[in-house]
């Protein structure tokens, strides 16, 4: 019984979870925009700079 590290990747945009980083990638990719990713990057960024 092979007993490897399963480190589990979490898309930061949904619960989606991966076995490995390249599967969260190809879930963004296919699941998610790249605007759409875009957009919630800049959403959080502009949240946590207050003018
Ligand atoms: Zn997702």
């Amino acid at each position: 019984m092979p007993s490897m590290p399963t480190q589990t990747e979490t898309c930061p945009l949904c619960a989606y979870t991966g076995e490995t980083a390249t599967d969260v990638y190809t879930h963004l990719q296919t699941s998610h925009r790249k605007s759409a990713i875009s957009t919630r990057l800049l959403e959080h960024q502009s949240r946590s700079r207050q003018r």
